[in-house]
């Protein structure tokens, strides 16, 4: 075993995606002993300890089947009806899965432009960090209604590495129908090897990456694309096969199947880097003495109660400055609460913050993963 491999025996948070190839009946219908499956091996490594975001299609797949249509049609809009309809289908299936093993589930339909939005990505970010804390699996589909990116694309793969930016995830898994990246397309080459591990950074794969089969537009690109997607968050992308039965437990033993892709960096340092560069600050806050120290010392997130004065015009997802008395930067991180808010509730407690704003997005102004000290 590598010790990449090792490593991810530690692992506890995890995206999982799975296709609608690997899912549905030549894209009409769900499969729903393969889903059953899927679901008993999410159980399992949740019991282990490690917790899951699942990235699902087929929605449109289970749309087609239940509109009595004969085959997946090719207008966009009726893709997108279709998707609507079936999505119910699809969470429905997961739900019943899921109940079996005493697990809640939650849909979650989401677009690039979410993410992207810093003030929509906090809130993604904070509701599916709750759910996970509660125990229940999220559901991810895009949301084809809306955005049609996967329809056009198979970008779900990307968005699978979007939500791994979104909660840290240690590991991003991309099921396949392949057992992960060849040097050559296996379908026609006998010779292809399968490339067991590579950094997601090197470029030199993109030239292994074939394009998609016709029910998952996916096929090798835009799992890379995910995998470099990942990287940014310091995540790691095993590429395999979702017809191996137990590839999921495999995957949590350390086994060497499919294709690792691994980063150089851990998940948090990752996104401090991030937040280290940016340099567009959108204001700043003034912290007493207090709050100094428990940032500086013991490694604590902000609360408004130790801010005291705000400058500058910011909105809930804005990256802004923390200063000392005497106008010291030693933090920055993106803020909970916009600049009117802010101003409002400086010095306040959570339960005066509550009265004040007649609810509370979060106790912290910063959280600290949120957060770096310079
Ligand atoms: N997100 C859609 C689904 O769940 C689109 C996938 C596709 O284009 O087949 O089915």
């Amino acid at each position: 075993m590598t010790e990449e491999r090792q490593k991810i025996k530690n692992t506890q948070r995890w995206v999982v995606k799975i296709g609608s190839a690997l899912l549905t009946d030549n894209g009409c219908g769900l499969k729903h002993d393969v889903l059953d499956n899927w679901v008993s091996q999410i159980a399992e490594l949740n019991k282990r300890g490690i917790e899951i975001v699942l990235v699902s299609s087929g929605a449109v797949a289970e749309g087609v089947s239940r509109l009595g249509w004969k085959r997946r049609p090719n207008v966009v809009h009726e893709l997108q009806a279709a998707a609507a309809v079936g999505q119910m289908g699809l969470i429905h299936a997961y739900e019943v899965c899921f109940q079996k093993y005493d697990k809640h589930t939650a849909q979650i339909l989401l677009t690039h432009d979410d993410v992207a939005n810093r003030a929509r990505y906090l809130n993604a970010r904070t509701s599916m960090n709750t759910l996970l804390k509660l125990g229940v699996i999220p559901i991810v589909n895009e949301n084809d209604t809306v955005a049609t990116d996967e329809i056009r694309f198979g970008d779900n793969d990307t968005l699978a590495g979007l939500v791994a930016n979104l909660i840290d995830a240690e590991l991003l898994v991309l099921l396949t129908d392949q057992k992960g990246l060849y040097n050559a397309d296996p379908r026609v080459d006998s010779n292809a090897k399968l490339i067991e591990q590579a950094e997601a950074s090197d470029k030199s794969l993109e030239s292994f990456a074939g394009e998609g089969g016709s029910l998952g537009r996916g096929g090798m690109r835009t799992k890379l694309k995910a995998a470099v997607v990942a990287m940014k968050s310091g995540t790691q992308t095993v590429i395999a096969s979702g017809s191996d039965e137990s590839i999921l437990l495999k995957i949590a033993n350390g086994e060497t199947v499919g294709t690792l892709l691994t980063t150089a960096e851990e998940s948090l340092q990752a996104k401090k880097q991030w937040l280290a560069n940016q340099a567009h600050l959108q204001g700043t806050v003034t912290l007493d003495d207090g709050a100094v120290t428990a940032l500086k010392k013991n490694g604590k997130s902000l609360l408004p109660v130790g801010i005291k004065s705000v400058a500058g015009e910011f909105k809930r997802g804005e990256i802004v400055s923390c200063v000392d008395n005497g106008g010291n930067e030693i933090a920055r991180g993106l803020t909970n609460y916009d600049s009117v808010q802010t101003k409002l509730i400086i010095g306040k407690s959570t339960k005066e913050i509550q009265e004040l704003l007649g609810q509370i997005e979060e106790d912290e102004l910063i959280h600290r993963d949120n957060l770096i000290l310079i």
